[in-house]
């Protein structure tokens, strides 16, 4: 017998669903574990947080863990302007004055 989960769709309600339904994706920075399951009623992606209360749960309901890393990158203090759309389009414009990318594309065809 499969054991039924009950899960919680935003726009339908509550679900049924079996183990190999739930996609539980367990973080190293605890606070960024989630579960996720695409809703019959909607085909919609319903995301989670999963706490460790959770976890817990859906791992004893046969859910299956994967683990993932946030790269450290992601985690790294910001300071600093924000870049912001205009310095996107600036540096784009930029792009077009230079023949920068280019020569470097060419030198690496030649040697
Ligand atoms: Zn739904």
């Amino acid at each position: 017998m499969t054991t039924q989960i009950k899960a919680t769709c935003p726009d339908c309600g509550e679900v049924n669903l079996t183990p190999d339904d739930v996609q539980l994706m367990v973080c190293t920075v605890q606070t960024l574990s989630y579960y996720a399951f695409d809703c019959a009623g909607c085909v919609r992606q319903v995301r989670k947080p999963a706490d460790e209360r959770i976890v817990s749960l859906l791992k004893s309901g046969g859910v299956r863990v994967q683990r993932w890393r946030v790269p450290a990158e992601a985690l790294e203090e910001k300071s600093g302007p924000v870049v912001d759309y205009d310095d996107v389009l600036d540096f784009a414009l930029a792009l077009g004055d230079t023949d920068f990318l280019a020569d470097l594309a060419r030198a690496a065809r030649i040697s």
